[in-house]
């Protein structure tokens, strides 16, 4: 079974304080609202509405977590760059999303959706200025490429990828649609290398998809990383404090699961 059909919900954090333990490799998926991150995890999950898709930007203010079998997760972070949503709420996700981008010892990598027709927005490129110096992987999706034509899409993917590799070789960029799936087999086979696994070699039978954090797995099996640079050990506290006073980040927003600003 193709490794992320066995993504399911696992938890939502609302701070620093609810996530879980890092136990297990996780990949992040940002972008600004309304880019199509929700449908490219549905579309990696061959799901519908695993992640929840809307017209309404702005509204989740949630980490969402989907489990994928014993083997990691993926995280939904809340969209950045709506613009009616309220400072204080606005400051709070810039200090949770900071200090957890910036210091998750168990974050593997970053999923950056940007809509293929405007990609490489300001609040992109400070994104791209917030994680890259981690060291860690970066794949860029060019989600809605449907809606150009082959030649400019070609050169869309050109462009971005010049202008990523002033963030450093570990970032690259695709072409990715959720309506006519292209790009999905290359995102699947990148995250599935981040996670140390093979796309398509889990037993849905060794799931451990509801298993609290700190458990492990349930046959004691760890994902072992095979790419990606080496994890910077950070403290978690002390960086996400010295984040708010020092970086400036993506004026965060969110969307989904019924909150409200
Ligand atoms: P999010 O806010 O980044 O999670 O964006 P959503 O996944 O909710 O998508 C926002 C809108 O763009 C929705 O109306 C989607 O149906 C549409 N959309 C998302 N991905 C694609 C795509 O690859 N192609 C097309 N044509 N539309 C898309």
């Amino acid at each position: 079974m193709p490794l992320f059909e066995q993504a399911a919900f696992w938890r939502a954090a609302h701070s620093l304080q609810d996530l879980p333990q890092p136990t297990l490799p996780e990949i992040a998926f940002a972008g600004r609202s309304n880019a199509g991150k929700s449908s490219a995890i549905n579309a990696l999950a061959r799901r519908r509405r695993l992640a929840f898709t809307s017209k309404t930007p702005g509204r989740t203010r949630e980490i969402i977590f989907f489990a994928i079998a014993d083997v990691g997760y993926l995280v939904d972070l809340p969209g950045y760059g709506y613009a009616r949503v309220p400072d204080a709420v606005r400051v709070h996700w810039e200090s949770t999303l900071g200090g957890y981008l910036q210091t998750r010892p168990s974050l593997r990598g970053l999923a950056l959706i940007m809509d293929a027709r405007h990609p490489m927005t300001e609040l992109d490129r400070r994104m791209l200025d917030w994680f890259a110096p981690t060291g860690r992987p970066i794949l860029v999706l060019l989600s809605k490429a449907d809606k150009l034509g082959r030649v400019e899409a070609r050169a869309t993917l050109a462009a971005v990828s010049q202008d990523l590799s002033a963030w450093g070789a570990q970032c690259r960029a695709l072409l990715f649609s959720s309506v006519d799936r292209r790009g999905v087999e290359a995102t699947e086979a990148q995250l599935s290398e981040w996670l140390g696994v093979p796309p398509v070699a889990i037993d849905p039978g060794a799931s451990a998809v509801n298993t609290p954090s700190g458990t492990g797995n349930r046959r004691g099996r760890r994902a072992v990383v095979v790419g990606g640079p080496p994890q910077p050990r950070l403290r978690a506290e002390q960086r996400a404090v010295s984040l708010g006073a020092k970086t400036k980040s993506p004026g965060l927003k969110g969307k989904a699961r019924g909150q409200t600003p």
